[in-house]
């Protein structure tokens, strides 16, 4: 285990116990979320080291990654993944300014395989060797693995897409610089994670799905990642929810805090999660960020 004796957003020394909760997918182990006294940053500590951390990938049930298993959640997940491929779609050809596009954590690669029939020139990096594999042979997609990042050709990239990989990230502030150095100087950079300031998160407490320890380090706020933006020269051009993940996250925070899954009970706090934000500063279940270098705004 690493313990962290700084913030990883703002290096302040002065943390608090925000919450303790458990892996409640895969080891039941337990672990404390602390809140930074200076920033407000909440992330894991201490938390399994990068060497460590791939043992809780290894479920054959991390959907994310799941390549065949036929379940009733999977199957759901399955069907909210195709809606949300073309929505992620469209934002990125809404603000891309070439073809060039860099999907960062690509899972199993459909998001990139849609991508490219519609003309991008795609490169998927991706550190599980069974999803990248999947990937490469069934899509015949171009995936790297994670250590591939620190070698690309510098500023080659229009568009650098995240999507739920940041708070999985070790060296959070390092693999942004990496990920800025091959992005073109009029680039575009994508990043959605979930919000901790959402209504569900606040209504399921210590059993919210999102919270997913002890694989998501880091539980952003809007607040956090205007700082993150700023420390990194980046301005936010906008914000955008993704709906329908507040009625997966209820769906399995329901079985994590019940034991078994409840369609009817995650639909209905799905909906007042997204009604909730809709008007509470936008403070919706998981949250996407598009942000570009300040002079490239306009
Ligand atoms: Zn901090």
């Amino acid at each position: 285990m690493e313990k962290l004796t700084s913030c990883p957003l703002c290096g302040e020394i002065n943390f608090i116990p925000f919450l303790q909760s458990n892996d409640f997918f895969l080891t039941q182990e337990e672990y404390t979320i602390v809140s930074c006294s200076s920033c407000g940053m909440k992330f894991v500590n201490p938390r399994p080291e990068p060497g460590e951390i791939g043992k809780y990938y290894e479920s054959p049930e991390y959907v994310s990654h799941d390549t065949g298993k036929k379940n009733s959640l999977n199957f759901l997940y399955k069907r909210l993944r195709k809606i949300s491929i073309e929505r992620k779609y469209n934002l990125v050809k809404k603000h891309a300014r070439g073809k060039k596009l860099l999907d960062v954590g690509c899972g199993t690669g459909e998001f990139l395989f849609f991508c490219e029939k519609k003309g991008f020139k795609v490169t998927g990096i991706e550190p599980g060797e069974k999803p990248r594999s999947f990937a490469q042979l069934e899509y015949k997609l171009n995936v790297e693995a994670e250590g591939y990042l620190d070698q690309m050709v510098p500023q080659q990239f229009d568009v650098i897409t995240m999507w739920h990989v940041l708070e999985h990230i070790h060296p959070l502030h390092e693999r942004i610089d990496i990920i800025l150095d091959i992005m073109k100087h009029d680039g575009t950079l994508i990043i959605a994670v979930p919000n901790c300031d959402s209504w569900d998160a606040r209504y399921y407490g210590k059993f919210w799905a999102a919270y997913d320890l002890p694989r998501h380090l880091y539980h952003f706020s809007q607040e956090t990642m205007k700082t993150l933006a700023q420390k990194h020269k980046l301005i936010i051009d906008e914000i955008i929810p993704m709906k329908l993940d507040a009625f997966y996250i209820s769906l399995l925070s329901e079985k994590y805090s019940r034991g078994k899954q409840n369609f009817f009970r995650a639909f209905v706090n799905g909906v007042r999660s997204n009604s909730f934000a809709n008007k509470s500063n936008n403070n919706y279940s998981s949250l996407i960020y598009v942000m570009k270098r300040g002079k490239w705004l306009q």
